[in-house]
């Protein structure tokens, strides 16, 4: 492998010139691709034609990632085991091939209607009242509900807190309890078509 520096000549396809270009290896910022935080100061390949960053070496890659981390939110909740389950089951039922990154999708796909629909908020509050009888046959095990989310998904969530009155671990509690109702009991899960699609996407 080679090492480069600023200064450094390379070719590569530029989308904006449409065209395989020469290139110039130059510090720049990249912001994310949506819009969630910028990656300073990193060495990417610059189109000498029309100045934009159109590749970026191997050796950006960590830093750009490590920048992505810092640009996301994380958000925690203590739960009792049988909420995590729930969601993992319902994860399942959606699509049997997909991974634990599914269950931050499924939680943001709740959060995303209920932070524009006041029927979908008022279903989880109404939710929350089934709380002690989905926690009495479960034991005493808890775990910890880990996500990372971008900060417009974090403002959601921050939203509909505000909106229902609930606190973060009784807002997670809410969104898998309707979840149950929803995905788990039914014959047929609510909204399955959009739900697949959402899997088919996080798989790509
Ligand atoms: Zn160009």
């Amino acid at each position: 492998m080679k090492l480069l520096h600023a200064g450094d000549k390379s070719k590569a396809i530029c989308y904006h010139c449409n065209a395989l270009v020469h290139t110039t290896y130059q510090r720049r910022d990249i912001p994310f691709s949506d819009g969630v935080g910028i990656a300073t100061d990193i060495l990417a390949g610059v189109c000498d034609v029309c100045d934009r960053v159109v590749s970026t070496p191997a050796q950006s890659t960590l830093a750009i990632k490590a920048s992505r981390d810092k640009a996301m939110v994380p958000v925690e909740a203590q739960l009792p085991a049988i909420y995590m389950d729930a969601l993992d089951l319902a994860c399942y039922r959606i699509d049997s091939s997909v991974n634990s990154d599914f269950r931050k999708r499924l939680l943001m796909y709740y959060v995303g209607k209920s932070s524009k629909s006041p029927a979908w908020s008022d279903r989880l509050v109404a939710a929350l009242k089934n709380k002690v009888e989905f926690e009495l046959p479960a034991e005493s095990a808890r775990k910890r509900l880990s996500i990372k989310v971008s900060k417009p998904m974090a403002d959601e969530i921050a939203a509909v807190m505000a909106v229902t009155k609930l606190s973060k671990t009784d807002l997670m509690k809410s969104i898998v309890l309707q979840i149950n109702e929803d995905i788990i009991k039914p014959k047929m899960p609510k909204n399955f078509e959009e739900l697949r699609t959402l899997a088919l996407i996080a798989n790509c």
